[in-house]
């Protein structure tokens, strides 16, 4: 029976963000994609009967290698050297290495826990108290300098290893070879698409990002999506009790399908006949697990196509009224506010949403840095997938109405205590604005006022 290794990077949206800024990310993105690339990989296994396979599809940040036979030296060794390449490409990101026995990878991913061996491998740094933290994460004593910026913003600084490793890489992500994974295949898959023309390219930065958006005058201002799948775990061992081994074999591909279909269908719901390139930075993509950043006005587009394709593309791996779906974190914020903040809160609303309803539908919670600051708003729930279709129409009307006018709403609701008495007020015989807020008040909306006014100061009016 063959034997399933993988190494692979720990909590690596955590690792991206580590240095605050898009460029560290990049950085990072371009050190995984080239640290787990197939040339490295074998060059690393060189002379062992180890090889790596494509059964899962290709995940950021994982290497899956299968060993024919399942014999204890020959995964040490194989485990060694995959662990001590990574520690060096990557030296502060959290590894983690497993070995499964199955017969093919789904097999094995849903065997029983004390099946498969697990260890944790950790950075290690040399820690001095009185030594100068490194510029970019702040984590780290500071051990190399590099030049920051160019022309005139150009300026000094002092980094850490992994972050010295970062400035170079994200010099070079831009070249052939250099790109990370997620630039590479959502390029790949968008170019698939029919009707789409010349390649077209993919943003850099948050400054280009933002131009493209479909919204004149708000330039300096994205949205970033982390979501990933609800009971997926659930699901698998469902699928493994039912004895179902042709769908078991089939989910990872399935639920790495579903995932990219949802973003390119979304990429091209958001996508204009006059922008120069695709409007969406991709951070981290693969499995189930999504984090991309688009323009502020492209956000609610986007994350509807999303989790709303992601749901219909897994649909049929639903057993026993367990219906497999995604939820989503959406954070708009200013292009210049640190990454590591807004991914660390898009954490956060990610876990929110999940939690409300138990990972059984779709939902999505949200905030705006701009408006609402870094720290999450306790009070807002999360909306669900079937709130925010059912709403769709009463936003786009509510998105028409004057921006002072809704200022005008959402002071009432701060001020008043009994809102229904403060908005009879602000809408005194105006019965057409009643009727366009109407849909956002009573007991139980699927979307509250206070939230609609926030949603619609990001509308694409289309
Ligand atoms: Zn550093």
């Amino acid at each position: 029976m063959p034997r399933y290794v993988d190494v692979s990077v720990q909590q690596i949206q955590s690792y991206l963000v580590r240095a605050q800024h898009l460029k560290g990310r990049r950085g990072a993105s371009t050190m995984i994609t080239r640290a787990t690339s197939k040339g490295a990989v074998t060059q690393c296994l060189a002379g062992l009967a180890a090889s790596l396979h494509g059964e899962a599809g290709a995940v950021d940040g994982v290497i899956a290698v299968r060993l024919e036979e399942p014999e204890a030296v020959l995964t040490d060794e194989v485990t060694g050297r995959l662990v001590a390449h990574l520690r060096s490409t990557l030296p502060a990101a959290f590894l983690v290495s497993t070995y499964r026995d199955g017969a093919s990878y789904a097999d094995a991913v849903a065997s029983d826990t004390d099946e498969r061996r697990i260890a944790r491998h950790l950075p290690v740094c040399a820690e001095w108290p009185a030594a100068k933290r490194c510029d970019w994460c702040n984590i780290w004593p500071a051990s190399s300098g590099i030049i920051d910026g160019a022309g005139q913003d150009a300026r000094h600084r002092e980094v850490c290893r992994d972050c010295v490793l970062r400035s170079d890489a994200a010099g070079r992500s831009t070249q052939e070879g250099w790109k990370s994974l997620a630039e590479t295949r959502l390029h790949r898959h968008l170019g698939d698409r029919p009707g789409t023309g010349p390649a077209r390219e993919l943003p850099t930065d948050f400054e280009q990002l933002g131009c493209l958006g479909p919204v004149s005058g708000e330039h300096n201002h994205v949205a970033t999506v982390l979501a990933d799948g609800n009971a997926i775990g659930k699901l698998i061992s469902g699928l493994r009790q039912a004895g179902d081994s042709q769908a078991l074999r089939d989910a990872p591909r399935t639920i790495d399908d579903a995932t990219w279909a949802a973003l390119t269908g979304a990429v091209a719901k958001i996508d204009g006949t006059d922008v120069a390139a695709w409007r969406i930075i991709p951070h981290l993509v693969g499995g189930d697990d999504l984090l991309v950043s688009v323009p502020a006005h492209s956000a609610w587009d986007f994350v509807r196509a999303y989790l709303g394709t992601f749901g219909s593309e897994v649909s049929t791996l639903a057993r026993d009224g367990l219906v497999p779906s995604a939820s989503a974190g959406v954070v708009f914020h200013q292009i210049k506010d640190p990454f590591s903040v807004v991914a660390d809160l898009a954490h956060d609303l990610l876990k929110i949403a999940k939690k409300e309803h138990l990972g059984q539908r779709a939902a999505l919670c949200w905030q705006s840095i701009t408006h609402d600051g870094s720290a999450r708003v306790r009070s807002r729930r999360s909306v669900t997938l079937d709130g925010l279709h059912g709403s769709w129409d009463a936003l786009a009307r509510f998105a028409r109405v004057r921006k002072s006018q809704r200022h005008v709403l959402a002071r009432a609701l701060r001020e008043g205590r009994d809102i229904e008495a403060q908005l009879d007020r602000v809408l005194s015989g105006d019965e057409t604005m009643r009727s366009i807020v109407e849909p956002f008040l009573g007991t139980d909306p699927p979307i509250p006022l206070e939230q609609a006014i926030g949603m619609v100061e990001w509308w694409w009016p289309r």
